[in-house]
C-alpha cells in the first residue's frame, strides 16, 4: 500500500473531528497528524493528543526554521501541521488523516500534491448554527469569530475534490472510508501495477505462442 494524506475540512461545527476519530477507530490503516496550536487547550483536552499547544513564542521559531507542511490563523490563534507529524504517520505504513481549515488545506496540497481534499458539509445553515452554539464552551464573542470563519471556509468548497454530507454521522463516516479506498486503487498510486500488467501479458503471450 501506497499511503497518502488525507485533509478533511468543514466550518467549525462541521462534525470533521468526529469522522476523524471514528475513522481512527475502526481503521487500522489510517493514523492522526497532531497539529500545534496556540490557542489554550480545552477541558478533556489533552497535549499531545489533541494538539501539541505551543507558546507562540515557539510556534513562531519552529515555523522559522521550516517545521510545519502548513500553518494558518484560524480564529485569532495559530495551527499548524508538522512535517514530522505527518511523515512519522506515512512511515508507519498509514494514511494520515487531517483535521485543517482551508487556508491550511491549499498550503498542505502544494507540500504533498498527492494529498485528498474532502469537504465535510453541514445539511444545513440550521444545523451548523445548532452545533456551533451547542459547543458551549465559547464565549459569545468567540461564537462570532467563529461564524465569521465559518463563512469564509463555505467560500471554498470548490477547491476539495470530494464533498461529503454529514446528515447522517455513521454514513459520513462510511462515505469518507469509501474514499480513502477508492483513492488508494487509483493506478498512479499503485506501485508495482506496471510489473503486474505485463506479467500477465506475457502469461498470455507464451499461451498463444505454444
Ligand atoms: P479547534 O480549535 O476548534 O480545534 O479548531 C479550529 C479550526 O482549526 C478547525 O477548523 C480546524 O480544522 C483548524 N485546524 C486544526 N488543526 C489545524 C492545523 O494544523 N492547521 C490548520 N491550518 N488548521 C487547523
Amino acid at each position: 500500500m501506497n499511503p497518502f494524506p488525507v485533509i478533511l475540512s468543514a466550518p467549525s461545527g462541521g462534525g470533521k473531528t468526529t469522522i476523524a476519530r471514528r475513522l481512527l477507530a475502526l481503521r487500522t490503516d489510517v493514523g492522526y497528524s497532531v497539529s500545534c496550536t496556540t490557542r489554550p487547550p480545552r477541558p478533556n483536552e489533552v497535549h499531545g493528543r489533541d494538539y501539541y499547544f505551543l507558546p507562540t513564542a515557539e510556534f513562531l521559531e519552529r515555523q522559522q526554521r521550516g517545521e510545519f507542511a502548513e500553518s494558518a490563523v484560524v480564529h485569532g490563534h495559530l495551527y499548524g501541521t508538522l512535517r514530522s507529524e505527518v511523515r512519522r504517520v506515512l512511515g508507519e505504513g498509514k494514511h494520515v488523516i487531517m483535521d485543517i481549515d482551508v487556508q491550511g488545506a491549499a498550503q498542505f496540497r502544494t507540500a504533498f500534491p498527492e494529498s485528498v481534499l474532502i469537504y465535510v458539509l453541514p445539511p444545513s445553515g440550521e444545523v451548523l448554527l445548532e452545533r456551533l452554539k451547542g459547543r458551549n464552551t465559547e464565549s459569545r464573542e468567540s461564537l462570532k469569530q467563529r461564524l465569521i470563519s465559518a463563512l469564509a471556509e463555505l467560500q471554498a468548497v470548490p477547491m476539495y475534490q470530494y464533498v461529503v454530507l454529514n446528515d447522517d454521522l455513521d454514513r459520513a463516516v462510511a462515505s469518507v472510508s469509501g474514499i480513502i479506498d477508492a483513492e488508494g486503487l487509483r493506478r498512479e498510486r499503485l506501485q508495482n501495477v506496471e510489473r503486474d500488467v505485463r506479467r500477465i501479458i506475457e502469461r498470455l503471450e507464451r499461451e498463444l505462442d505454444t
